[in-house]
């Protein structure tokens, strides 16, 4: 969902503050980082869940950093995964919802079967022991035969 804002809305947003969500600190988004609170916003988060969320971005509790390094990190692997499942828009979708929880350790692995015209393809997404993502694709080819 796209939202379209009105001018008075965005020097709104500019002068509020958000709250960390892990440490409660209370952060003015000012007039730099309001702009990032307003992607958000376009990209369909709620207004105060919004700014909340900008406040943890710029926050320098260890959380904070923690999840800010985890956002950059998913935003690489979102990158790499259209490119990797460009042609398998359902894994591409349910990857690229979850690299945010890989990066910050909240999920260890994801592993989904896609059919295809040829057979099916397993996708799947894990953090590693070093703290990376790993993706990969394998072509599941089966032979048989019942008499
Ligand atoms: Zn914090």
């Amino acid at each position: 969902m796209v939202r379209e804002l009105s001018e008075e809305m965005v020097e709104e947003l500019q002068e509020h503050t958000g709250t960390c969500r892990f440490c409660k600190q209370i952060h003015v988004i000012g007039y730099e980082n309001g702009d990032c609170a307003l992607e958000l916003i376009k990209k369909g988060m709620a207004p105060m869940e919004a700014l909340n969320e900008q406040a943890t971005r710029q926050c320098t509790c260890n959380e904070g950093l923690h999840y800010r390094r985890g956002i950059k990190q998913a935003e690489e692997a979102e990158e790499e995964c259209k490119k990797l499942f460009a042609d398998l828009p359902e894994a591409q979708a349910v990857i690229s919802t979850s690299v945010l929880g890989l990066a910050v350790g909240k999920l260890k692995a994801i592993s989904l079967n896609v059919e295809t015209a040829d057979g099916s393809v397993k996708a799947s997404a894990r953090r590693t022991t070093k703290g990376g993502i790993e993706m990969k694709r394998t072509a599941v080819t089966e032979e048989g035969v019942s008499v």
